[in-house]
């Protein structure tokens, strides 16, 4: 089968044994998958040594073909799924650290989501593969993953799906897809949710979402944007005693300073990878229909792949759904 794998730093198309189910879990037929900011980010900063164990692709939809569970997925279910579950029993998994968890960062698909096939185990089908209803297109479905890392942001943030947010508001500062669906996840919890993004093509799109930008202070800053140019306009939104969302790797080693956080206040917290309960409710927006995700996807195919990184490193597009 074929199968994506960096090669002398490059993405390559290579043809590879089919996953064999050796115990509990499910072969999948991987029908498509999405192309993930921390897919780029693994490319980007991928060195000779380490690029043979890079895994890209992870957003994805499939076909079970061959399954051995004790869940009740069956042979010929179409599911949307991600790639990491916790232990629930570490120290990390018992403050809530899901994604520190050492089970969270072993745990995989296999080979990975750029496959034609794939393997993943019992504890997947338990807590990261969710059913494709039929008002979903796979294109839709494949932002299960990236959604939930979303929704995990959100509730870091201390919004939760059943409270009462209508008196918070929040600004999102990026609004490439993964800023869109925050703002449009923010405005599903309640939340006064604004987006903002220098790029005018960028905030165009959303506003066509009703995403606009006010100035103003907020509760709460979402820094999806992974330029360090965004850290002084949060730090000139946010209010005193407000909260700064870390949700992005910036490309240097700036930060906030000792005393901008001290005097004002602030909370700044990083979210990192979604927890199960996160697949759980990022299920249910997808489904319900709350963060509209049709048609913002351009389609590539596998053998394409490389074309596709190149399209969203230079800005052509805004986020890539490889067809498999
Ligand atoms: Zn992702
Ligand atoms: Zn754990």
């Amino acid at each position: 089968m074929k199968s994506a794998v960096l090669k002398d730093l490059k993405v390559n198309i290579v043809e590879t044994k089919k996953p064999h189910l050796d115990s509990k879990g499910a072969i999948i037929k991987v029908l498509g998958c999405g192309l993930c900011g921390s897919d780029i980010v693994k490319i980007k900063h991928a060195t000779k040594e380490n690029e043979s164990n890079i895994k890209l692709g992870h957003e994805v939809v499939g076909e079970i073909v061959e399954i051995d569970t004790n869940t009740s997925y069956k042979k010929g279910d179409i599911v949307a799924l991600g790639h990491h579950y916790p232990c629930f029993n570490c120290d990390y998994c018992r403050i809530g650290a899901y994604s520190m968890c050492q089970t969270f960062k072993n745990s995989n698909i296999s080979p990975c989501g750029f496959s034609e096939y794939i393997k993943v185990d019992e504890n997947h089908l338990r807590y990261t593969v969710y059913s494709v209803p039929d008002n979903l297109e796979y294109e839709e479905a494949a932002f299960l993953e990236p959604l939930a890392c979303v929704v995990r942001a959100i509730r870091r943030a201390g919004y939760e799906l059943n409270s009462d947010n209508t008196k918070s508001n929040a600004l999102v500062l990026g609004l490439g897809s993964i800023g869109f669906i925050t703002t449009q996840a923010l405005k599903a919890f309640g939340v006064n949710a604004y987006g903002f993004d220098i790029n005018k093509e960028r905030s165009d799109f959303a506003l066509k979402y009703g995403i606009e930008y006010k100035k103003d202070t907020y509760d709460t800053i979402f820094m999806t944007s992974g330029s360090s140019k965004a850290i002084p306009t949060a730090l000139e939104h946010v209010r005193n005693g407000g909260k700064i969302i870390v949700f992005s790797s910036i490309e240097n080693e700036e930060g906030y300073k000792n005393n901008d956080i001290y005097y004002r206040e602030l909370s700044i917290i990083a979210s990192y990878s979604p927890s199960p309960k996160d697949y759980e409710i990022s299920y249910k927006l997808l489904c319900d229909k709350k963060v509209k995700v049709n048609n913002v996807s351009t389609i590539y195919t596998l053998d394409n792949l490389a074309s596709a990184v190149e399209d969203i490193i230079c800005g052509k597009i805004f986020k890539a759904y490889i067809k498999i």
